[in-house]
């Protein structure tokens, strides 16, 4: 069980989005070795206005505009897939 970052509940890890820091790959969805967060596959959390500042406080990473366009993308195929 881990928790959602953004409503702090408790899922099973197959109903959360991972986003991992890895070591060598930088941060990388659904796999890696490293600091880990998670968001449940609920549209208010994966979509919240705030949920790349917790994930920044969660992982501890800048957010580059890098980040931001890959995780939006991420966060977009996420939703439609939960949908
Ligand atoms: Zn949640």
């Amino acid at each position: 069980m881990r928790v959602c970052i953004s409503c702090k509940k408790t899922y099973d890890r197959k109903n959360l989005l991972k986003i991992t820091n890895d070591h060598k790959q930088g941060i990388i969805f659904q796999t890696g070795m490293g600091r880990s967060a998670y968001i449940c596959n609920s549209k208010k959390c994966y979509s919240d206005s705030k949920i790349k500042k917790k994930l920044k406080k969660a992982l501890k990473i800048s957010l580059e505009p890098e980040f931001i366009e890959i995780f939006e993308k991420e966060i977009k195929s996420y939703s439609d897939y939960s949908n």
